[in-house]
């Protein structure tokens, strides 16, 4: 698995959880990252550790990803490095309702009216700051400022804004409505089916079996992969850059080399790989 041969296991646990053990975050949350176009009108804005994405369009743009309130300023930075304006984002969308993802949603809402759109499942612990949340409800740390909800968004729902279109697929376990985005960025003549995986992780704590609070968190994690598995990817992206070597990818880009990107094989292997931590942590829960 390409991940693991570049970051030492904890160090990837603590990339991949959102939880009181990293509560505190990693260090490379809070590192500045070049932003980058990815293919298209596709870019990446986020921090070394949070990965945001700006897809542009005539009518306006649309951000991926808020990530922590203190990623916002960032990520604004990052676009106005690319040329567009931050005022221009008019839709918000999140990977997934935990806070390294979505703390900033409140203050990015501020700065730009931007319509939040957040899938059903994700809704209510989206609304109260992360209260409601199976895990980590009960942490301080794990909460955020509430933001509301402009358009609550269902499974295989279209995000559309000035030609670009967003599909939200629901794939839960990590969270309730955990979202993997998908897109067609277009580059010249080619086209490239984007995924933006929102997280396969059953993190460190998670309970798949008998858990009052999410009684079918075994059965969502499941019908994930099977969803994951039927996306057609060639470009692999996620809600860390860490999912899919972002840094290692990052490294090879040239101004007329190919698509670094491009990554069907890694995105089918490191699938795999989170079905197969999926499948031990079940077997040891039983
Ligand atoms: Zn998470």
């Amino acid at each position: 698995m390409p991940i693991v041969s570049r970051v030492t296991l904890p160090a990837l646990v603590m990339l991949a959880c959102a939880g009181p053990v990293s509560a505190q975050g990693n260090s490379s949350w809070s590192q500045p990252f070049m932003p980058h176009r990815v293919a298209g009108n596709l870019y990446y804005v986020g921090t070394r550790g949070l990965a945001s994405y700006l897809i542009t369009t005539p009518e306006g743009h649309i951000l991926i990803n808020s990530s922590l309130e203190s990623s916002v300023p960032m990520i604004r930075a990052s676009v106005e490095k690319l040329g567009f304006k931050f005022s221009d984002v008019k839709i918000l969308l999140v990977s997934h309702a935990h806070w390294d993802h979505n703390a900033g949603s409140a203050l990015v809402k501020e700065l730009t009216g931007a319509k939040y759109m957040v899938m059903e499942q994700d809704v209510a612990v989206t609304e109260d700051g992360g209260k409601s949340d199976f895990q980590y409800g009960s942490e301080p740390s794990s909460r955020y400022k509430p933001a509301k909800v402009d358009r609550v968004l269902h499974d295989g729902d279209e995000v559309k804004l000035g030609g670009a279109v967003l599909k939200a697929h629901l794939t839960p376990g990590h969270t309730k409505g955990c979202t993997t985005w998908t897109m067609t960025a277009r580059e010249g003549a080619k086209a490239y089916d984007v995924v933006i995986v929102g997280s396969p992780n059953v993190n460190e704590g998670y309970r798949l079996v008998n858990n009052d609070k999410y009684p079918g968190i075994a059965a969502d994690f499941a019908k994930t992969f099977q969803v994951l598995k039927s996306l057609h990817c060639d470009i692999f992206l996620g809600a860390h850059g860490d999912y899919y070597g972002m840094d290692a990818k990052v490294a090879k880009m040239k101004p007329d080399g190919p698509n670094v990107f491009v990554d069907p094989d890694g995105y089918r292997a490191w699938v795999a790989d989170r079905e197969q931590a999926y499948l031990r942590a079940l077997k040891n829960a039983k």
